[in-house]
């Protein structure tokens, strides 16, 4: 697995600042570096997370009294398991036959299609490159890697993002958010739930958002479409 050690603290405050993605409307849950230890795996989750007890432990209670926010914003050093995390729970507010403790069964058809990211209502947005594959700027959406995309979290979701510019095959490039992404953004959210349940998306390094997409997004968040249920039915994780 690749486990890393803390490289550096990321600077949240600073990404709200430049973003102007208002702290208001998400709850911060911090996640720590800890010790590896191989034998952890959680139960009926596919995507084992390392450590992060607490926080864990947290979420299942918002999730439990029904009290998830619609934005989540995982921030923690390199390493801390924010990826393998959030998508752990987005497994959870997805399973159709929860246990009594709030978390996922991992043997519901839910479950099974989250395991291999495959889940229609479990969305990922993150920054790519402008490769060959994309011919024009509406075409600049993170869907274009997706396959990639699952490869690598399912391998492991400890990876930073020089890791994924080699998936990319665009190692010492810069990968971004094109603004086609927050109109896919909103396009997804508009989507009817597949399952009549959750939708998630998972925002890997949202820091790495221009200001002109950033503001999309945050358009989204002040002015959510009608009938989306924006609040009970969509939820963002941000993964710093
Ligand atoms: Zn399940």
């Amino acid at each position: 697995m690749g486990w890393k050690k803390e490289k550096k603290q990321v600077n949240v405050s600073d990404f709200h600042q430049r973003q102007a993605i208002p702290l208001r409307f998400m709850r911060l849950i911090p996640t720590f570096c800890c010790n590896f230890d191989p034998e952890m795996e959680k139960q009926g989750l596919t995507m084992p997370f390392i450590g992060q007890e607490t926080t864990w432990q947290r979420l299942l209670a918002d999730l439990q009294v029904d009290r998830v926010p619609h934005a989540l914003m995982l921030c923690g050093p390199e390493g801390s398991g924010k990826l393998a995390l959030a998508v752990a729970f987005a497994q959870t507010l997805l399973c159709q036959h929860p246990r009594e403790d709030g978390s996922a069964c991992g043997e519901c058809a839910s479950c099974k299609m989250a395991a291999k990211l495959e889940h229609p209502d479990l969305h990922f947005t993150f920054p790519i490159v402008k490769g060959s594959r994309i011919k024009t700027p509406e075409g600049a959406v993170s869907d274009v890697y997706i396959k990639e995309w699952r490869a690598r979290v399912l391998e492991s979701p400890y990876f930073d993002l020089n890791d994924w510019l080699e998936d990319m095959g665009a190692a010492n490039q810069q990968a971004t958010y094109y603004v086609a992404e927050s109109d896919n953004i909103q396009r997804k959210l508009a989507l009817k739930s597949n399952q009549g349940g959750r939708k998630v998306m998972v925002v890997w390094l949202p820091e790495k958002m221009n200001q002109e997409t950033a503001n999309k997004l945050l358009k989204l968040f002040e002015e959510p479409p009608a009938g989306t249920h924006f609040h009970f039915k969509f939820k963002f994780f941000f993964i710093f």
